[in-house]
């Protein structure tokens, strides 16, 4: 069983030719309602990849807030564990210009409301974190876990040696493994990395991914060569495959294959949850 104590939040996203400044109003082209936040995002592409997959973490009482639930719960994520605060639901509201230009507002609503108390008694064969939940509920999790912590360090912000002590596995892309040691080569940082926890992965957006890990053991895994049309929630999608790949005992270079098939099929797809593919879907696509 894989646990994902993570955010959700309702993105808002507009799109426009061009972006208000300060004091201006413009007239959008388009307005869509889509449910994300990097917990909810790895909670259903783990599920969508065959996982089974559980979902702590916190809803406002808000509309937005059942809506996530629906969502969760249509994709098989066990949502019983999933509180709901009085209160808003966390939200994005996010601009998107023509040409793929965006600005973001994150409001972290019932997510900012996550303690301690929520990460005790998590269990299962891996833990999915991402550093969008107050810093101290993250670290208390990683902490009491049991089983291969997994952590997306992302939005980057500084990370509690306590916190990294706990870490099985650290999944950044190269921005954020270029963040956390300092080294601009992905290798580099890699290796940096590999001082820090027993296990990283470093994706490389459309170059694919690398593995490295203390025993020795090096992997490269290149980029499928695919026509990206939205490359939302890639980092995500690839993230619940491979931890779904990792707990049915495949080997690193197995996992690594079939995360970078997921991600590919997602980038093919327009949106975040809703371009997620099936376990039937990777497994055709990893073939
Ligand atoms: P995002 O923030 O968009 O969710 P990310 O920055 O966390 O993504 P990336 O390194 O950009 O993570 O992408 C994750 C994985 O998705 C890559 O390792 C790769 O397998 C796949 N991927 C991303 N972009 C492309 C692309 N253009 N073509 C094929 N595969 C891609």
């Amino acid at each position: 069983m894989i646990t994902v104590f993570g955010s959700a939040n309702m993105d808002l996203v507009a799109y426009v030719e061009r972006a208000p400044d300060l004091g201006e109003t413009v007239a959008g082209r388009e307005f869509r309602t889509i449910c994300g936040g990097k917990g909810a995002n790895q909670a259903i592409a783990s599920a969508r990849a065959g996982g089974d997959v559980r979902f702590v973490g916190a809803v406002g009482s808000d509309g937005f807030g059942t809506e996530l639930r629906e969502v969760l719960d249509r994709s098989g994520v066990d949502t019983r564990a999933l509180r709901t605060v009085e209160g808003p639901s966390g939200i994005a509201h996010i601009v998107v210009e023509d040409g793929g230009a965006n600005s973001i507002i994150v409001v972290p609503g019932a997510n900012g409301k996550v303690t301690e108390a929520d990460a005790e008694r998590l269990d299962g064969d891996a833990l999915l974190l991402q550093l969008e939940l107050p810093m101290p509920a993250v670290v208390a999790a990683a902490r009491a876990f049991r089983g291969l912590v997994v952590l997306t360090p992302a939005p980057v912000v500084p990370l509690p040696p306590e916190l990294l002590d706990a870490v099985g596995l650290l999944l950044p892309n190269e921005h954020e493994a270029a963040a956390i040691t300092g080294l601009t080569v992905p290798e580099e940082a890699l290796e940096a990395l590999l001082a820090l926890v027993p296990e990283a992965v470093v994706t490389l957006g459309a170059d694919g991914a690398i593995y490295g890990s203390r025993d020795g053991s090096r992997l490269r895994v290149p980029g499928r060569p695919v026509e990206a049309i939205d490359t939302t929630a890639a980092g995500d999608t690839f993230a619940g495959a491979f931890t779904v790949a990792r707990t049915e005992g495949r080997t690193p270079q197995e996992a690594l294959e079939f995360a970078t098939a997921a991600a590919a099929l997602s980038v093919q797809r327009p949106g975040a949850s809703t371009s997620m593919p099936t376990r039937e879907e990777i497994e055709a696509e990893a073939r």
